[in-house]
């Protein structure tokens, strides 16, 4: 997803804004598969600051993942900022670099996205997750299993579990 910036390039507090529709691929993030349910809409301003092209606007995705609680697969709306560098000489770690007079919009979605990622995805905030004796989906069904949160033994263990899941 490359964009010519050759013409804002030469003069500083030159701009141009972009409007884009794109698909991007699915990808693995901490284990996790996260794909995109359609095109994702961006509206950016690139703006030539004199040290860099800088990319600031926001982005419209709808994220297909699944449920950190229940494991089903769900589609979660998921808007975020974007607010990214580009050079030419691209010195520091978070500057992305131009090259051929072309900056590769993909990378700064990506950048931004894997910043604004929720450290866990769930479905429903009414989640009740799955029966941790014998697995059933608990928004589905019932279980006879005899769950006692108040013990505190299990509390620690559930504590142990949730927080080897981060
Ligand atoms: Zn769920
Ligand atoms: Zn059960």
């Amino acid at each position: 997803m490359l964009v010519d910036v050759s013409d804002i390039k030469k003069k500083r507090g030159s701009s141009k804004n972009i409007q884009r529709s794109v698909m991007l691929e699915a990808f693995d993030y901490k284990g996790k598969k996260i794909s995109f349910d359609k095109n994702l809409n961006l509206n950016l301003t690139l703006l030539n600051t004199g040290e860099y092209i800088h990319a600031e606007g926001k982005v419209n995705a709808v994220l297909e993942v699944n449920c950190d609680r229940c494991l089903k697969h769900f589609k979660m709306p998921f808007s975020f900022d974007i607010d990214e560098n580009f050079s030419e000489s691209p010195n520091e770690n978070d500057v992305l670099p131009i090259k051929n007079d072309k900056i590769d919009l993909k990378r700064a979605i990506m950048n931004s996205l894997l910043l604004n990622l929720p450290i866990k995805f769930i479905c429903n905030e009414a989640c009740r997750g799955l029966c941790p004796y014998c697995g059933k989906n608990l928004n589905e069904e019932e279980c006879k299993c005899d769950v006692d949160d108040t013990d505190p033994r299990f509390a620690a263990l559930k504590k142990l579990f949730n927080d080897k899941d981060e």
